[in-house]
């Protein structure tokens, strides 16, 4: 069976690309090959490229060994093309050597070895999820939290690999389809329902008990945000919350998470979901929407547990559970109740 192969997005906007390695092949996109010395200075140029000062549409990097692009090694293929803004790198590699780089990105290849074949089962399904949802477009995957971290080869290890090749072809099924394997980094007690983050709600993400995570890695964290801060991105995001004077949260759901935030303008009152509130200010700042905020007229303390937005699998939660001794089947059939691994990538 041919490999299955996954365009992973690695670079968007930007404006110059340094591109080096030995025995790379180097076409202009329609197959014609590039005679250019490494390394490689890749510029927009028109609605085109410049390498190297010689213009061409696009360009091809692949490679039996690693492309390096900006200083990082990258596998199989590297494509560069114009964007709307500046360039557009994407990486086209075999999705099983995808997810050996991947492990060290998500989590480390030094947890218990179950919990880094359940991180090769949720970000494998996760991965041939998006490539039936986003088939025909440009890529499949960004390089980010958006989708899954993905830094390169360079990460890639043999306890990486090993989690990897034990779960190969392994994906998670919910009637006969594979799931959209949502997890994130820490729930700090009980994960979320996907309906209280997206308003969908998914049979198998309804959110369930995890002690493990709080035990093995407390998450707490705490920031002071200044008023005018708060007003600035909200506003940028979208809400009417000129003059903002307080912020206070409303409601919150059954797994203790925010439901919203309440805030005092000039002109009354504006209710913000909890999940637009963290979107706008920012996920690396306000790091769950396990909240309390604590009030003052030019500053409020937000001060939280938990990191992510609590859908799936708690990726502390299972290394807790991998060190009790639980399996990645058990583990996985913790996290996504009613699912079924099934080999052959679910088909
Ligand atoms: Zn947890």
């Amino acid at each position: 069976m041919r490999p299955e192969m996954v365009r992973v997005a690695l670079f968007k906007g930007a404006e110059t690309l340094r591109i080096d390695g030995d025995g790379v092949l180097l076409t202009d996109g329609r197959g014609e090959p590039l005679r250019v010395e490494m390394p490689l200075e890749v510029r927009r140029s028109g609605s085109g490229l410049s390498v190297n000062g010689k213009s061409v549409n696009r360009l091809v990097a692949s490679a039996f060994s690693r492309i390096s692009v900006n200083g990082k090694g990258y596998r199989a293929l590297v494509e560069v093309s114009a964007a709307d803004k500046g360039l557009l790198v994407v990486n086209e590699l075999p999705l099983e050597e995808y997810l050996v780089g991947l492990i060290n990105c998500e989590i480390s290849s030094a947890w218990p070895i179950e919990a880094i074949k359940a991180q090769a089962v949720i970000a494998r399904s996760y991965a041939v999820y998006q490539m039936q949802a986003r088939r025909g477009q440009s890529y499949q995957l960004e390089s980010s939290v958006m989708d899954q971290v993905y830094e390169g080869a360079d990460v890639e290890d043999s306890r990486a690999a090993y989690g990897v090749r034990e779960t190969a072809g392994e994906v998670l099924t919910y009637d006969g389809k594979t799931i959209q394997a949502f997890y994130h980094s820490n729930c700090a007690g009980h994960t979320e329902s996907s309906k209280n983050v997206w308003g969908l709600s998914i049979p198998y993400l309804q959110g369930v008990p995890c002690r493990y995570c709080g035990e093995s890695n407390p998450i707490r964290w705490e920031l002071n945000l200044p008023m005018r801060k708060a007003e600035a991105s909200l506003r940028g995001a979208g809400f009417q919350v000129a003059g903002l004077r307080e912020l206070r949260v409303r409601g919150r759901n059954q797994s203790g998470r925010v439901q919203d935030v309440v805030a005092e303008c000039s002109r009354g009152s504006v209710v913000i979901p909890a999940v637009a509130f963290r979107k706008a200010l920012g996920y690396g700042t306000v790091k769950s929407t396990n909240f309390e905020l604590r009030g003052g007229r030019d500053e409020v303390q937000v001060v939280g547990t938990g990191s992510g937005h609590g859908v799936g699998l708690c990726q502390w939660g299972a290394k807790g559970r991998a060190n009790e001794g639980f399996d990645y089947r058990e583990i996985l059939s913790y996290y996504y109740p009613g699912v079924r691994l099934s080999g052959g990538y679910g088909r």
